[in-house]
């Protein structure tokens, strides 16, 4: 059987509903894979992921498949609907099998299933207990075929049906990438060298060193244009003669059963993916991103139904920051670019309070704390909640130059220490003639406290793992000596 029998959705792509036989069935590191005569389930392969959706079982299928009516597209014929949806599940009888993945293997198209499968009707909590007690009778009429772990056996009749509104939207993104690309290619003259398509997003890369924001804007304008022409997107296979006339996009990637995508107007393309039959049912393409990528630019984009989403989820978030900031959508720019105007302004005037606030600070600590010994002025003062360990030697500072100034020529030593994080932050200051040199404090302390510090005589500083509490008492310790 040739590539075209075996691959309903080559002539059809609008088939969901296919019937078909089992030809094979075999497990794979416990997953079960089957290969159908022929099937519409597109494989992933060119870029678009595979299909999904479910068998139905035929009861009264014969071993040969003989009875079947010779895997005829059920509905081949019917007029594309974008919208229509697969024959729900509670019709036609029969139990149904999932497929979950579709692959393509040396040539062959395989689907896998879900093991699992209980018979159509049974009760969830049946369904339970069965998955519990693993892979038995997973479905009724084949439970006697105990050689086997597959729940389809070989000849029996089955008809396929597709996810339809995965599928669809999967036709929309690939179409829309053959005119994204060759808007790209005949306005920029730049080439698509990779194509992804997600299942959120869908990305080409094109060979331009850089795109403008208006370079971009004519080359997606011009890619909708051909969808509101709505023009005729056909495929069919070509021999290597009439191959030979066409003038490609690319080059095809394989030598034989080649298949040409044409979107009338715009381009030939080799393509083995699904297409609806006119543009228009690609419905919009929207570009959500562009980035520079290996030399080249990566634009990302959406369509059909996913344009429609991101593009209502953008105007939904845009009017609820709007409102969240009480000015209109138009407004919004100005209204954040005031509002980071004010953070700024903020910062720099809570800057300038906090500044002040240490200095008042600080002449509180040296007028209301401070000691003198042996006719040295000493001041010993924990910072409560440290913010910034800078902090420490602000206020060590402010406060010396206070007591200098309220007793200018006297000795005097200033030591400040503020826990953050638990270590302690110690800073000494002192003047000639103090009863101690700032580095002697430090050296005296710390180190035994298990940390460390350093400095000169005027002014060291240090730090350790310790309470600010028994780092001061250290200290006075150090100094009673
Ligand atoms: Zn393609």
């Amino acid at each position: 059987m040739g590539l075209q029998a075996e691959r309903l959705y080559y002539t059809n792509s609008y088939l969901r509903e296919f019937s078909s036989v089992v030809e094979e069935c075999r497990e794979r590191n416990g997953e079960t894979w089957i290969r159908l005569r022929e099937s519409a389930f597109y494989p992933t392969s060119g870029g678009q992921p595979f299909d999904t959706g479910y068998l139905q079982v035929i009861d009264d299928s014969g071993q040969d498949g003989s009875s079947d009516p010779g895997g005829t597209a059920r509905d081949a014929q019917a007029a594309p609907d974008p919208a229509a949806q697969a024959t729900p599940r509670s019709g036609g009888g029969g139990d149904f099998i999932d497929v979950i993945a579709v692959e393509v293997e040396n040539g062959q198209v395989w689907h896998r299933i879900s093991a699992q499968q209980p018979p159509l009707g049974q009760s969830p909590v049946d369904q339970a207990a069965g998955q519990v007690a693993g892979r038995q009778s997973p479905v009724d009429h084949v439970a006697d075929t105990r050689n086997s772990d597959c729940p389809l056996e070989v000849g029996q009749v089955v008809i396929g049906h597709i996810d339809w509104a995965r599928r669809f939207d999967f036709m929309q993104q690939h179409s829309g990438q053959h005119i994204l690309s060759a808007c790209f290619e005949q306005m920029q003259g730049a080439n698509t060298t990779s194509f992804h398509m997600g299942d959120t997003y869908s990305s080409i890369d094109v060979d331009v060193a850089s795109l403008t924001d208006d370079q971009l804007r004519d080359v997606v304008w011009e890619a909708n244009r051909w969808i509101w022409r709505d023009v005729p997107i056909r495929a069919r296979f070509v021999s290597q003669a009439e191959l030979a006339q066409m003038k490609l996009r690319k080059a095809p990637s394989v030598s034989e059963d080649i298949r040409i995508v044409t979107i009338e107007g715009l381009e030939d393309n080799a393509c083995g993916g699904t297409h609806p039959s006119s543009s228009g049912q690609v419905g919009e393409i929207l570009v959500t991103k562009t980035e520079r990528m290996r030399g080249g630019v990566r634009v990302t984009f959406v369509c059909g139904e996913r344009a429609l989403s991101v593009g209502k989820d953008a105007v939904d978030l845009v009017r609820q920051i709007a409102t969240d900031l009480s000015v209109g959508p138009a407004d919004l720019a100005g209204a954040i670019e005031s509002l980071q105007h004010q953070v700024k302004e903020g910062n720099r005037r809570y800057d300038e309070i906090r500044s002040h606030y240490a200095s008042l600070l600080a002449r509180d600590f040296a007028a209301n704390q401070t000691t003198v010994i042996d006719g040295t002025h000493v001041l010993f003062a924990v910072l409560p909640d440290l913010d910034e360990v800078q902090d420490v030697k602000r206020m060590a500072l402010a406060s010396a130059q206070w007591l200098a100034t309220e007793h200018p020529g006297e000795p005097q030593l200033v030591v400040f220490a503020g826990e953050i994080a638990g270590r302690t932050h110690v800073v000494a200051q002192a003047t000639d003639g103090a009863i101690a040199g700032a580095d002697g404090i430090i050296k005296a302390v710390l180190p035994a406290l298990g940390g460390k510090g350093g400095g000169n005589a005027k002014a060291a500083q240090g730090s350790a793992p310790a309470s600010a509490t028994e780092v001061l008492t250290a200290i006075e310790r150090a100094l009673s000596r």
